[in-house]
């Protein structure tokens, strides 16, 4: 297959501003693809080279992509610098330096899709001495047989700033229209999706054995499963009646959310991200070993950091030191121990659990963990009364837990891979205030600074996801809570996801002056939702012709870089957050 078409493909997804013709596009790609290549065309679509639980990241330092393009275009790497500081982006640079004249055109071959993905896994794989030498060879043998327009999507790539805004729920879609015949077979497959968390081998699956195969999609140790999410709820009046009466409570860690898959030859651990977080928690998997009785196991839990002193455990902020690192991970390991607190069981032994009741996954953990300093079973009480729920809320919170999780134990309690039901509700003690929680949301667009803010930006514009669409609906502009060192960095920080228009997922009343794909989201904390003509979350869902907004947001100075856009709070959770308000109004009238 010409990588030419994936290249021409790209180029129109990225021009279009309307979500439908961004799906169609895609679709038309799958279809012109040969069936036995197609997982490949899916991960480089989604910017990767093969599932990213896999950790294999292609990206290689910009410094040496310039050094490439420097040799293949005869430019000075000063001048493609230059010329890159202007448009903010390598591919458009090197998409204006290539020309014809500039290639050995003699030896050119026509790209392959197939000879572009192997050349970007050997450029992947190739590391330890001569690395650097060897990656810009092969880029460079790349980018002489490229077509400029080629030649903007390789660097892209390689570079890891694809952004074409492509998402997994996108690509599910565009899988159920180009083999199931349309968008109603989605929810057959994002459920193998769910399973597995591996687009490309759900793709080629349903490619060559046709839709049937995803009935047959079993769990399986390696193939990390997507986590199991949780409503939230502010009373226990209202948990229980949701829980049909009574549910099980138990402690709400604040910690990392891990998943633990454990066979004789190893034990890897995955994040809610379904990133493989393995090498940086060599203390959890040794513990883990000790712990687990199971010949094979895949178990969840939540990682809290420990004062190794006296035992207690630390703020979530502790536990995130631990994460991403690369080097001291053994002495940073001794500095900030950890427990791991194990919360279900979804395969043991050959057995997958996920369609077994809760009490059952339970059972099964309490077998198969002998408990250790660093291994535990989460603490929980089943109970059907409310103030026993707010008591053991207190206990929780005292002994350094973020509230509790309360879980359903009935007939439909199974493990719902990937998907956020009232089969958990979150209750945690800020949600008594109104909007005292705060919200993750996306950055957008951007409004022009003015007075001390000239030069930089104002504000931005903010959004929220909307699931059910895969678009993003604005829900505020933010403009308080940033440092003066933010605001400085925010344009050269925000270069690299910046596009002439507004990007087609974006659902927006508002015109921004710059606009973004949607790419980074920031916590935000409000004083409360009110109805709003101008923002497009919720739009109609409370009033005809009003959407929803944030009064008086704020930026909390977390920079989430561990959510993905599609991570962020829903347009759903928005819409409720608002009833819920409205509610406590009518309940407990302010005093004047
Ligand atoms: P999410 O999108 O995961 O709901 P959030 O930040 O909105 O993220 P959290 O406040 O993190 O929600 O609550 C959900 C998380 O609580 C779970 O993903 C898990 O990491 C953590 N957790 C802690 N204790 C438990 C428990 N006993 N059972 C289930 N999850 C728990």
């Amino acid at each position: 297959m010409l990588y030419s078409l994936i290249a021409n493909a790209y180029e129109k997804i990225e021009a279009t501003t309307k979500r439908l013709e961004m799906t169609d596009y895609l679709v038309e790609l799958i279809k012109n693809t040969p069936k036995h290549i197609i997982d490949k065309v899916v991960y480089l679509t989604i910017g990767e080279l093969y599932p990213p639980f896999e950790g294999v990241e292609l990206g290689i330092a910009e410094k040496l992509a310039i050094h490439a393009i420097s040799s293949v275009t005869g430019k000075t790497e000063k001048a493609i610098l230059d010329d890159y500081q202007n448009t903010g982006d390598l591919g458009t640079t090197v998409e204006k330096f290539i020309t014809k004249k500039t290639q050995a055109t003699f030896f050119r071959q026509p790209l392959t899709v197939e000879g572009v993905y192997d050349t970007f896994a050997k450029i992947a794989r190739s590391t330890g001495g001569g690395a650097q030498e060897t990656k810009i060879r092969l880029l460079s043998s790349l980018l002489n047989d490229a077509s400029p327009k080629e030649a903007k999507y390789i660097i892209r790539m390689i570079t890891g700033r694809l952004r074409i805004g492509i998402a997994d729920m996108t690509v599910l879609d565009a899988l159920a229209v180009a083999y199931g015949g349309g968008k109603k077979f989605r929810e057959e497959i994002e459920r193998a999706y769910n399973l597995t968390s591996d687009l490309g081998y759900v793709a080629k699956t349903v490619a060559e054995e046709g839709l049937g195969a995803v009935e047959h999609f079993k769990i399986a140790v390696g193939k990390p499963i997507r986590p199991m999410l949780a409503e939230r709820l502010s009373s226990s009046q209202e948990i229980l009646a949701k829980m049909g009466g009574k549910g099980v409570a138990e402690y709400k860690y604040d910690g990392l959310r891990l998943q633990a898959h454990i066979s004789p030859k190893s034990i890897q651990l995955y994040s809610r991200r379904i990133e493989n977080l393995t090498d940086q928690f060599p203390d959890v998997v040794r513990a883990l070993r000790e712990a687990i009785v199971a010949k094979e196991a895949i178990v969840e839990g939540e990682a809290v950091g420990v004062d190794p002193d006296t035992g207690e455990m630390l703020p979530f902020q502790m536990v995130s030191h631990r994460r991403g690192r690369k080097y001291e991970i053994e002495s940073t390991a001794k500095e900030i121990p950890i427990t791991l607190f194990l919360f279900d069981a979804l395969y043991v032994n050959g057995k997958d659990y996920t369609m077994e009741q809760y009490p059952e996954r339970r059972r099964e953990l309490q077998k198969i963990v002998k408990p250790t300093d660093h291994v535990k079973i989460a603490e929980q009480i089943i109970t059907s009364d409310p103030s026993k729920l707010d008591e053991y809320m207190d206990q929780a919170i005292a002994d350094g837990c973020e509230g509790l999780m309360v879980k359903d134990l009935g007939p439909e309690s199974f493990y719902t891979a990937g998907a956020r039901q009232f089969k958990w509700i979150k209750y945690k003690r800020e949600y008594k205030s109104e909007m005292a929680d705060a919200v993750d949301l996306v950055v957008v667009g951007a409004f022009a600074g003015r007075g001390r803010r000239a030069g930089s930006y104002g504000a931005l514009l903010m959004a929220a996801y909307d699931h059910e669409s895969d678009m993003f609906k604005t829900v505020c502009k933010l403009g308080s809570g940033f440092t003066d060192e933010d605001l400085a960095n925010m344009p050269k920080m925000f270069a690299q996801y910046k596009i002439p228009h507004v990007h087609a997922r974006i659902d927006s009343k508002i015109k921004a002056d710059v606009w973004f794909v949607p790419t980074v989201v920031l916590e935000v904390i409000g004083a409360e939702l009110t109805l709003s003509p101008s923002h497009t979350t919720g739009w109609n869902a409370i009033k005809k012709g009003a959407g929803l907004a944030i009064r008086f947001p704020r930026f909390t100075g977390n920079w989430r870089k561990d959510r993905a856009p599609e991570d962020a709070t829903t347009v759903d959770e928005i819409i409720k957050m608002y009833n819920r308000q409205l509610k406590k109004i009518e309940v407990e009238p302010k005093i004047a």
